[in-house]
């Protein structure tokens, strides 16, 4: 049996920017988890930098601001960077302007409009007209019509990129809410395709790009979730501190049998709280 070392916190006082997960760690659904408004509120007061990184490409920066907002914890959309930005930073390392078929929410299709890609509407075999990669994302409003189009243009060779792997999004109750990653199991029955690009967690992109835009060494950041293979993998493979909270998909049973170490275990936020509130 593993030694797991829960609510142990040495050291994490001198993280200076902490990367917060949101679904399970922050929040389940629209409920705020205990703590988590004091946590953020402490951890400003004390001149840390608090931003949120999310897998979910369901929703943009200025949604989550407002989610954030209705349970009474203030951020802008600076503070907000998720695995839709990543996927328009990598697309634009390989053809800015790209046209995208896109399986994704009208606020991602919106989005990535806004970032200067052209979205393919339906299915076309015109070489000028085809797209230049099928994007998929957390799309909640998903339809047949959209799957059948996307696995003509996979059958057709179209390159396939992704937003985030997650099988499901987090949701009170422990229901299934099926996520990218359940889409891609069943894109791959039907095509025997796989995403050849996948920009969220783990993936250390999201905190790459962070860490050199603001400034911080990879030893000052902490990645806060409550995944193991995505939240606290992505901090791993970024080389930062990682924290992992037991509020969401993570529990001492996954523990004691992962190979995934976090550097810290807190039963929640609001231990976090408790532990940086003695500094
Ligand atoms: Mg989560």
């Amino acid at each position: 049996m593993k030694d797991l070392k829960i609510n142990e916190s040495a050291g994490i006082e001198n993280v200076q920017c902490f990367l917060f997960d949101m679904d399970g760690t922050l929040y389940l659904g629209n409920d705020r988890l205990d703590g988590a408004l004091e946590l953020i509120e402490l951890l400003k007061s004390q001149g840390k930098r608090v931003l949120y990184i999310t897998n979910n490409s369901s929703k943009v920066a200025g949604e989550y601001v407002k989610k954030l907002a209705a349970m009474d914890i203030t951020a802008t959309v600076e503070d907000f960077f998720t695995s839709a930005d990543a996927i328009v930073y990598m697309l634009n390392k390989i053809k800015p302007g790209a046209k995208l078929y896109v399986v994704g929410t009208p606020g991602f299709e919106n989005f990535l409009t806004e970032k200067g890609f052209t979205l393919v509407k339906g299915y076309t075999r015109d070489p000028e007209l085809v797209p230049d990669f099928v994007v998929l994302g957390f799309d909640t409003t998903l339809t047949y019509e959209k799957l059948r189009i996307m696995c003509d243009y996979l059958v057709d060779g179209v390159k396939y990129v992704a937003t985030h792997p997650d099988m499901v999004c987090p949701a009170e109750g422990h229901r299934s809410v099926p996520d990218a990653g359940s889409f891609m199991l069943l894109i791959e029955g039907a095509t025997g395709r796989r995403p050849e690009i996948i920009a969220g967690k783990p993936n250390p992109t999201m905190i790459n790009i962070l860490c050199e835009k603001l400034g911080y060494e990879k030893q000052d950041v902490a990645v806060v979730g409550d995944r193991l293979n995505t939240d606290i993998m992505s901090g791993i493979n970024a080389g930062c501190k990682t924290v992992c909270v037991l509020t969401g998909e993570t529990d001492r049973a996954l523990l004691e049998t992962s190979s995934v170490h976090p550097d810290y275990i807190f039963d929640s936020v609001k231990d976090i709280y408790e532990a940086l509130s003695a500094h």
